[in-house]
């Protein structure tokens, strides 16, 4: 599914990852763990294509990030979420649809008939269906995450990435949204890689955890053996 091996990225003096070896295989739902810093935007990004990375290869879905076809294959939860506020919530749901909607133009293609009940569906899912219509800017934050779920659930990728996708969700929503992203990924016979912070989410939707600490891989484990001390 994902293998970085050796990957170091660096901003100017900073390591951002600094020698990361890591390989996720089909099924895995891993937690990434790690201070404010620690490198697990940078990892996702560099998982996703977004980020190139100074030294060291990637590999995804046994191809390149770089290459359109995988990313089309590879759904992302961004911490900024990627959506167009002035843009109603089912044109941000559709661009899911379409085969690279990193570019934020593309959620400006309109929702095709045959597209819109499957963009329905979809908030249907995260709790959203009756503001479909609505203009995204006008959603709270946990409402927007929820729209950005909504595009990832239509998306239907095979390797899903999640950056804090429930931080802004109460406890019973970000339960629901790790169900979601981990049956996305299921569905698929993929891999879910998600930076989480809370504990709880962690234990109930993740096998393994990998540990961030200045850009280094410091603990890569199963779940069922981090205690609180870790
Ligand atoms: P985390 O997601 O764990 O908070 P990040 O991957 O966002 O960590 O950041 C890792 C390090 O790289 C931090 O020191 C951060 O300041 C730095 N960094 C991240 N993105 C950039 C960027 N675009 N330009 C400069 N420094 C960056
Ligand atoms: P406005 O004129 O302010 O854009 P409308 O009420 O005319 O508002 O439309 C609401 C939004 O919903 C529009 O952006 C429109 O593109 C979208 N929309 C409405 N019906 C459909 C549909 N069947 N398929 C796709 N998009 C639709």
């Amino acid at each position: 599914m994902l293998r970085l091996a050796g990957v170091t990225v660096r901003y100017g003096g900073t390591a951002a990852l600094d020698g990361v070896d890591l390989t996720v295989a089909p099924g895995e739902r891993v937690a990434l763990l790690g201070a404010s810093g620690a490198g697990k935007s940078t990892l996702l990004a560099v998982a996703n294509g977004s980020v190139a990375p100074t030294a060291g290869a990637v590999r995804v879905l046994g191809g390149s990030p770089a290459d359109r076809r995988v990313r089309a294959r590879v759904g992302t939860v961004h911490q900024s979420l990627e959506l167009v506020g002035r843009l109603r919530v089912v044109h941000n749901v559709n661009a899911g649809l379409l085969a690279d909607w990193s570019a934020a133009r593309a959620a400006w293609s309109l929702v095709r008939p045959q597209g819109l009940p499957e963009v329905l569906a979809a908030l249907e899912r995260v709790g959203l269906a009756d503001r479909a219509f609505e203009r995204t800017e006008r959603l709270s934050g946990g409402q927007r995450q929820r729209v950005a779920l909504a595009r990832l659930l239509v998306q239907r990728p095979d390797l899903v990435l999640a950056d804090e996708p429930a931080s802004a969700l109460d406890p019973v929503l970000a339960d629901r949204a790790l169900t979601l992203l981990g049956e996305t990924a299921a569905a698929r016979g993929g891999a879910l890689v998600a930076a989480l912070h809370d504990p709880a989410l962690v234990r109930r939707h993740c096998d393994r955890v990998v540990g961030l600490a200045g850009g280094r891989v410091v603990l890569d484990r199963p779940v069922a053996g981090v205690s609180a001390a870790d």
